[in-house]
């Protein structure tokens, strides 16, 4: 029992910090610590991979949205924009 507490306590301080996580914004130690309970915790390694397919999504809805408007500038807008274009505006998605 006391143990399940302390485990739902400690997800409640981690999981404000898996955006930053998933973004490799934290401290190395930390991203450590996160790394550490998300391979004892099954409830917040789902949440992790849950969240890090929910940015892959919108990456790939921004980069499809912003794809075109850096090729008005120079193409035509009735010919769509291949993928691989839209991996040269953003490089490091
Ligand atoms: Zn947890």
């Amino acid at each position: 029992m006391n143990v399940r507490n302390f485990n739902d306590r400690s997800c409640e301080r981690y999981r404000p910090y898996f955006d930053a996580y998933l973004d490799h914004e934290l401290p190395v130690e930390t991203q450590q610590d996160i790394q550490q309970h998300v391979v004892s915790c099954q409830d917040c390694a789902r949440i992790l991979e849950s969240r890090g397919q929910i940015k892959q999504l919108v990456r790939n809805v921004v980069t499809r949205e912003e794809a075109p408007i850096e090729l008005c500038s120079g193409t035509e807008l009735s010919s769509p924009a291949p993928a691989s274009v839209s991996f040269r505006v953003f490089p490091r998605a």
